[in-house]
């Protein structure tokens, strides 16, 4: 087991550097090294439909995106992908392309032909799954090895006579049996699966290689990015760039909250070279979204120093920080207790409601009845570092200056050394706009995966009410705390069998008011099933006009028609007695 103290993915996880890596050309684009953080988006198409993909390609680089990518599905998709390129560079667009290829080691080698880059899935290109767990052996996980070897080297070295980009994607819901056989569905497992192929790279000298292990979960994408950067070093690869994501964000505010807790937090970490915001929304929306999380979670070159002892706590796997429970205005906070969420205001504002404020900050200040501290910025830490007996026992802690991620987690560290286990209270004051919504998300997305932080108040985002919604909504995103349906939806590629963006509102409005539940809606049933997390019931395309219905990883009705299929997906919540009439 990785030893996160003497290995850590960052050189300072109290003041974040953006990583250095090799860089990677990718026609016109520079990913990693010294280049700007790339915006990279999907088109919803598939290459044989030549006239929309180069619509949609064409929109993208217009929306200012710095890569596109396309779902090629079959050979004859790789193959299409000539006509596309042709008419796109014809349109004066030189925006460069990948092709995103599962299962298909022939349509990859193809693709290359014809794009700048293209993506393989360790989870599926040599390991197709023909083998279930329960087949797999040692001698046949070292076998896969050498399988891997032996159908990846002639692909690296077609990408490297042809002068084009790889990225070795692994998604968590598509590893490969044999992977999950080894290390279990873990980050380690995730890891190890990208690092399996780029030992075939790095055997072949080649290094035009991205690096992504995306997740729905952010938690789970956040650790999986961090172990991946301490892994390389330890193992001594070169330091490959890193494209961030969070799949299966879904839409709207959710989506965006998702994937800045994820995203964002490892934009905070200095971890990520180019990002994809998957929303299952028109791509073109993508890419705003994208540029202001990059600007929202710009790293300062002038960001304060935290002199603490050492943070202990390991970042690659979960655990919530052991806290004592501590009254708040009232209301207990900490140990095991849910995150509780406040309010900046008098406890008239208390309604008791699901989702409102479970507790009122007046105020900082003793006469405002708190029992808080706050550490306004590294000197105030560094003082508590010092001299830990300043503050009396029982009291909450709470950062309120700048750099957030840091500034609490050196108080975290700080408290660890004196052995306290006061409760921390993240606090954040923001304004109101998207990029104000993207970084707190990412701030606490970043806490919350460090397992810091029992109670939250957002403070000045539109109004009182909207900050407390922000700040569930948050806790949600982060896959900390569940105070509504928990929709997982993928952003539709050339595989989608229906119209998901529709399905999907329709969706949210037939089951929005449950309140403990998650539901899937995937476009296809090659990767969907896979994808979809750990989502309660799952509405996957099964073909042409036909739906499957998923009770967590089992289909549970086959190929129903499309027209029935919400009706019938509120009768299968009713068998399982999951259903609540609105
Ligand atoms: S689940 Fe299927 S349809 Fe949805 S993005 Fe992934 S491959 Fe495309």
């Amino acid at each position: 087991m990785l030893d996160f103290t003497t290995l850590p993915y960052v050189d300072d996880r109290f003041k974040a550097v953006r990583r250095e890596t090799v860089q990677v050309r990718v026609g016109e684009a520079l990913i990693g090294g010294n280049a700007p953080i790339l915006v990279q988006s999907m088109t919803t198409t598939k290459p044989k439909d030549v006239d929309e993909t180069v619509r949609q390609t064409l929109a993208l680089a217009k929306a200012g995106c710095g890569l596109v990518r396309i779902t090629t599905p079959t050979f004859a998709d790789a193959a299409g992908l000539e006509d596309v390129m042709k008419r796109v560079r014809a349109a004066g667009c030189t925006v460069p392309v990948s092709a995103d290829i599962h299962f298909q080691p022939k349509a990859a080698f193809e693709a290359l032909k014809w794009v700048e880059k293209v993506r393989i899935n360790p989870g599926n290109f040599v390991d197709t799954g023909i083998l279930t767990l329960d087949q797999q052996t040692d001698k046949l996980f070292d076998e896969g090895k050498e399988k891997v070897a032996e159908a990846f080297t002639p692909f690296v070295q077609e990408a490297k006579r042809l002068g084009r980009a790889i990225r070795i994607g692994v998604n968590h819901g598509s590893l490969s049996a044999r992977m999950i056989y080894r290390y279990g569905d873990t980050v380690e497992g995730m890891v190890e699966s990208a690092l399996e192929y780029l030992a075939v790279c790095e055997a072949e000298h080649f290094d035009q290689v991205v690096l992504s292990l995306k997740s729905s979960n952010p938690r789970v994408a956040i650790a999986a990015y961090r172990l991946l950067a301490a892994r390389l070093k330890q193992e001594n690869f070169k330091p490959y760039p890193f494209h961030v994501g969070v799949t299966e964000a879904g839409a709207g505010a959710d989506g965006r909250l998702k994937s800045a807790a994820g995203i964002g937090a490892l934009l905070l970490d200095g971890l990520a070279d180019t990002i994809r915001v998957s929303l299952t929304e028109d791509p073109v929306a993508e890419v705003p979204v994208a540029q202001d999380l990059i600007e929202a979670c710009e790293l300062k070159a002038d960001a304060p120093k935290f002199e603490v002892p050492v943070f202990k706590k390991d970042p690659y796997h979960y655990e919530r920080r052991e806290s004592s429970v501590v009254k708040i205005a009232g209301v207990e906070i900490g140990g095991s207790l849910p995150v509780k969420v406040g309010v900046k205001s008098d406890a008239a504002s208390l309604t008791g409601e699901r989702r409102g404020p479970e507790f009122a900050l007046a105020g900082f200040d003793a006469s405002a009845g708190a029992n808080i501290v706050t550490f306004k910025d590294a000197m105030d830490v560094a003082g508590f570092a010092a001299n830990s007996a300043s503050v009396p026992a029982g009291s909450i802690f709470c950062y309120t200056g700048s750099d957030m991620v840091y500034g609490v987690r050196a108080l975290a560290s700080a408290l660890a050394a004196a052995d306290r286990k006061d409760p921390i209270l993240l606090y954040a004051k923001i304004g109101s706009s998207d990029k104000d919504m993207l970084r707190v998300s990412a701030d606490f997305g970043s806490l919350l995966t460090d397992g810091l932080g029992d109670a939250v108040v957002i403070d000045g985002y539109k109004g009182a009410k909207e900050s407390v919604a922000l700040a569930f909504d948050i806790l949600q995103a982060a896959a900390c705390r569940r105070s509504k349906t928990n929709f997982i939806s993928c952003p539709g590629c050339g595989r989608t069998l229906y119209d998901i963006r529709t399905v999907l509102g329709k969706i949210k409005e037939r089951f929005g008011h449950l309140q403990d539940i998650s539901i899937a809606v995937m476009g296809c049933i090659v990767n969907g099933p896979g994808e979809m997390a750990d989502a309660d019931f799952g509405y996957v395309g099964g073909g042409p006009g036909r739906i499957t219905l998923f009770e967590g990883k089992t289909a549970v009705k086959k190929n129903i028609p499309e027209e029935n299929a919400i009706e019938e997906l509120v009768n299968l919540l009713k068998e399982k007695g999951r259903w609540v009439e609105p």
